[in-house]
């Protein structure tokens, strides 16, 4: 079997939709897990409701939810013939049990009130899919992740309990897998052992997909993305980024690392664990090759290029001129966990440590503000971190051409350079 995963922009219209429909028409007979994501930018919009709401502006959120209840009906209506009035009925469901909990004060934490609600964007947009497929004749079977997927209670970031997600893989996806050789199913969600629903993290529908294929064995898992495939540098900025047609798990792991936007950066473990590869495919192009990872050793990687704009740099001095020892250097460690930062890129020397980081002004405020016992500290917005894989000089002197660098690390086989 293969799992099949499809994002946001790939369902944000029906136009798209239609375009899943074609893509899976060459997949006709085989058996696929399809994990798919909320339409276009509705978890955003969901997030504004959930913000409303624990901000005790109910009507705001009310109205902010009767938006996203409108694009889902107004999508299905265009879908839908034979099959509408049942999902509709779905449908307002799922609406129902939102507005219920937005009549309610808010008494618990602020991640609990999200999941509960952004969870529903999944739930709207499988519903709406699958009744779309079964009714041109692609017959499939709806499941409700948060049945499969158990997690713990840490909302938003929620942890996947392995042990009882395999089991129900087991006991309840392959016999219908059997049975109905398709199901659709969210990216994304999951739920708690007291029915509760949880949240991966932002993005997390890859990895769901990662999850699936890891417990229930996949030949492979397909990501079908907007891009021919994974680029060795962002198309949008660099007009001449190449298609990277073969890529290890290493390489992306790294890749993710430095900020590349590709996969979800939780998706490679489950597959690398069991060796399955993993197909960047082309949206709108189906036959166009794409990409594939796996776990071969490559060689002769052209130079990869990550940027990360939006960057600060902070500068931090000793205040009396000695050297930066173990101590200021263990403080300074202490002090960005509890700021909950994590430094993009960290130089010491003699009397600076110099922090690259993306630039969250309260965060590094309040660094600032407890590092400055320690050092003389002096930050600097505004910045892009560079980073490249596999680099020549050739290809780092023309990316930083008549720019300012500000800080610059390498080893042989990565180069990182702060510029201005
Ligand atoms: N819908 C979720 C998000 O936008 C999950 C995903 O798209 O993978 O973050
Ligand atoms: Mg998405």
């Amino acid at each position: 079997m293969k799992v099949f995963k499809f994002g946001g922009a790939s369902v944000s219209s029906t136009e798209r939709i239609q375009q899943v429909a074609h893509i899976l028409k060459s997949y006709q007979g085989e058996e696929l897990l399809i994990v798919i994501s909320a339409m276009g930018k509705t978890t955003n919009a969901l997030e504004k409701v959930v913000e409303a709401f624990y901000d005790n502006k109910k009507d705001e959120a009310l109205q902010l939810f009767e938006a996203i209840k409108h694009a889902h009906i107004t999508t299905s209506k265009y879908l839908l013939v034979k099959n509408f009035n049942e999902t509709l009925d779905r449908l307002t469901d799922f609406f129902t049990e939102v507005e219920w909990l937005l009549h309610d004060k808010p008494v618990q934490g602020f991640d609990y009130y999200y999941d509960q609600v952004v969870c529903i964007g999944e739930l709207l947009s499988t519903v709406i899919v699958s009744a779309y497929l079964n009714e041109v004749g692609f017959s499939n079977h709806w499941v409700d992740v948060r049945d499969i997927i158990r997690t713990d209670d840490n909302f938003r970031d929620a942890n996947i309990d392995w042990h009882y997600s395999s089991g129900k893989a087991e006991n309840v996806v392959v016999p219908l897998l059997k049975e109905h050789k398709v199901i659709i199913t969210q990216g994304f969600i999951g739920s708690t052992d007291e029915m509760e629903s949880t949240t991966l993290g932002r993005e997390g529908s890859d990895y769901t997909a990662a999850v699936f294929a890891n417990l229930l064995n996949a030949e492979g898992q397909y990501i079908w993305k907007d891009v021919e495939g994974v680029m060795n540098a962002d198309p949008k900025l660099f007009p001449d980024a190449q298609l990277l047609s073969e890529l290890n798990y290493d390489e992306v792991i790294e890749m993710a690392y430095y900020g590349a936007q590709v996969i979800h950066p939780k998706t490679i473990k489950p597959l690398q664990n069991k060796g399955i590869p993993l197909y960047v495919k082309c949206f709108l192009d189906k036959e166009l090759p794409g990409t594939v990872i796996h776990k071969k050793s490559l060689k002769g990687l052209p130079p990869i290029v990550v940027l990360k704009q939006n960057q600060a740099l902070i500068q931090l001095h000793s205040l009396d001129f000695s050297f930066v020892g173990e101590k200021p250097v263990a403080d300074l460690y202490q002090l960005l966990a509890d700021s909950k930062i994590k430094p993009n890129l960290m130089q010491t020397g003699a009397v600076t440590i110099q922090v690259c980081l993306d630039n969250q002004t309260e965060k590094i405020e309040k660094l600032a503000l407890a590092a400055a016992g320690i050092f003389d500290v002096q930050v600097e917005t505004g910045l892009t971190l560079l980073t490249i894989r596999h680099y020549t000089q050739e290809v780092l002197q023309k990316m930083i051409a008549g720019k300012t660098v500000e800080l610059l690390q390498q080893t042989p086989e990565t180069v990182q350079v702060v510029l201005k």
